[in-house]
Parts: C-alpha cells; structure tokens; sequence
C-alpha cells in the first residue's frame, strides 16, 4: 500500500570486553565487521573475528606492493593456447594472455586476488596500460619468429573502458608498438558491461572499428539473455569453467542440457564460442560433440612464458 516502506539494515558486532576494551576500539572492530558485513551482500550481520583484522592488513600490504610492482619490473605475462577442438589433433589458434605478479615482499599472488584490489583503485590503469604494451611486444615477436601474426586475446577491467581517452591511448599503444589492431581479442566480463552500458558500448564500437574483436568472458554465470548480446559488439563468448566443471557432475548439478542450448542458440547467432577450463577428456569429448568449436583448458595446455612460446 502507498505510504508504507521498509528499513533493512546491516549489522557489525564486537563484543566487550573480548574485542575490544575500551570504546574505541570495540567501535572500530564493530565498524571493520559491518564492513564486512555490506561487502558480502547487504542485509545481514557480522560477528567481528581477528580474521577481518589480517584480511585488511593484507590488502593494503597489496595495494602499496602493487603501487611499486611496474617499476620494480615484477609483472610478467603468461600465455595460454586456445584450440580449435574439431579436428582430431587440436591447432592452436591463439592465445589468452595473463597477468603475473612476483612481489618481493608476498611472493606469488594470484591475479584473483590482486586484480580486484587493483580494480578498486585506480591501479589497474597504468597495470592495464603495461599489459598492453607487453601485449604489443610478444606480438611483435612472434611475427618476428613465426613469420605471420598470431591472436592474442587481453584482459580488460571496467576501470579501463571508462576512461574517456580509453580508445585513443590504445591506438597510440599499437602505433608505437607497430603491431595490428586485428591481432587483438580484448575480454570483458558482463558485470562491465552491466555498469554502464551505453558508455561501454560506445568504448566496445569504437575498439571493435580499430580492427579488434571483443570476447565475453565468463559466459554463463551471469544474467545476460542472447536479445541482450545482440545489442553489443560482441563475437566470441568464452564459457565459464563452471559450467564445464559440471558437465560430468552426477547430479542436478549437471550442465549438459543448460550447456547443448547455449551452443545450439550461440552457433545459429554466429557466435565463437570458447570452452574454458577443460581439463578432462570427457568433458572434451561433450564439448566437441554439442558442437563447440574452441577450447582453453589444462588438458589443451597450459599458460607458458612467452620464452617457451616463441
Ligand atoms: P580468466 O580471464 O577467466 O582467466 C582464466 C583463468 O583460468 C586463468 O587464471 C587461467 O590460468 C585459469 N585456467 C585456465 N585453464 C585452466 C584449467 O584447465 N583449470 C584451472 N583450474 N584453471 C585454468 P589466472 O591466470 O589466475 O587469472 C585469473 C583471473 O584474473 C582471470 O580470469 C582474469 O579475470 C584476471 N586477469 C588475469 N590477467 C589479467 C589482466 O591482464 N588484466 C585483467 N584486467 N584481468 C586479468
Ligand atoms: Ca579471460
Ligand atoms: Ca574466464
């Protein structure tokens, strides 16, 4: 009925004295709670742990190793082969380039981990910006070796398509680096794309005009309805390694019927479609079967240096 609304709150709670003997600090550590709280979806409460305390040290131990890490020449790319799956022997038809960061403090972190904390800062821009021109480097070399140009697909955040002078500071990257617009398949997931759509369609159109193709990463696990992808410059769809995980799950986990209609629906579209994530034969033989054509997985081949590449 009109005039009546609804409050919902989340909540952090420290205890006293436990955590936290005076004020203060039991203040703070409800506080670090709640954080916590509305971080993990909204609505809901968190008991404060001394967990909570390390996960932010943690981050901010990232954050500033991240601030040092080009500089310090501590990133490198690895590069993991995607296959065309049909014929009996798999060809390589290009590759997925990765981020790697070796911090002489931390050690190895997994992007998983780092590329979220990067994404909330504005770090990812000049971390976005090396890998490209990193990017342009290897293709340059391989053409160097290989005597013909090869496709790499790149990772890009949100962060990057949003600023204003995205696609002007990518062509500028190519120019110097020599290297074709064509040679690029640049990833986005779909929660970029939701963000703003209008914005980032326009920043996907104009790329695509340079000559590169867009992927949609980690197709599957999200809301996007095919009506919804023909709105956008899109060619390839790269299935989640979720939903190939679960193509061999026994039970009413299976992906199989979900999986058959997404590749019968994508090949009448015209859409590539790229399985992620394959690491067993079986769930290649039910890739190759429902009639999808590339593959990227463990099993195909792993992400290598590029020294071992070219
Ligand atoms: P993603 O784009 O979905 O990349 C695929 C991830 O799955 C990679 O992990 C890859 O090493 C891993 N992978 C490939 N095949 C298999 C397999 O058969 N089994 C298993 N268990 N894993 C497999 P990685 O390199 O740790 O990257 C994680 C995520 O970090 C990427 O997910 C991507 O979202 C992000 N990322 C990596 N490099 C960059 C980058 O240069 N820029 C941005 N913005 N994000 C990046
Ligand atoms: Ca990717
Ligand atoms: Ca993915």
């Amino acid at each position: 009925p009109a005039g009546s609304f609804s409050v919902r709150t989340s909540w952090g709670i420290a205890l006293c004295p436990d955590q936290g003997k005076d004020l203060q600090l039991l203040i703070r550590h409800a506080d670090l709670a709640l954080h916590h709280a509305k971080k993990h979806g909204k609505w809901r409460y968190k008991l404060y742990e001394p967990q909570l305390q390390e996960t932010v040290y943690r981050r901010h131990a990232i954050r500033e190793g991240l601030n040092k890490a080009i500089g310090h020449n501590e990133f490198h790319l690895v590069y993991q082969p995607i296959f065309d799956i049909q014929p009996e022997q798999a060809i390589v038809v290009g590759y997925e380039a990765l981020l790697r960061w070796e911090s002489p403090i931390l050690g190895i972190i997994s992007p998983t981990e780092f590329i979220p904390i990067a994404e909330n800062s504005n770090l990812i821009l000049p971390m976005g910006q090396w890998v490209f021109e990193e990017a342009c480097r290897f293709l340059a070399a391989f053409r160097e070796k290989a005597g013909h140009d090869v496709i790499l697909s790149v990772n890009v955040s949100m962060r990057q398509l949003a600023q204003p002078n995205f696609v002007q500071q990518v062509e500028e990257t190519l120019r110097k680096a020599g290297v074709h617009a064509a040679a690029f398949n640049l990833e986005v997931t779909e929660s970029i794309l939701m963000a703003d759509v209008e914005k980032s369609v326009d920043c996907l159109e104009a790329l695509r005009e340079l000559g590169m193709a867009i992927s949609l990463d980690d197709f599957g696990t999200g809301y996007s309805s095919f009506t919804y992808l023909a709105k956008l410059p899109i060619s390839t769809l790269k299935i989640d390694k979720s939903l190939v995980d679960d193509l061999t799950d026994n039970g009413e986990n299976n992906s199989l019927p979900l999986l058959e209609s997404l590749l019968y629906m994508a090949n009448r579209l015209g859409y590539r479609v790229v399985a992620e994530g394959v690491e067993t034969p079986e769930q290649l033989r039910l890739l190759k079967e429902n009639g999808c054509f590339f593959g990227q997985g463990y099993l195909l081949g792993k992400p290598s240096l590029a020294r071992d590449i070219l």
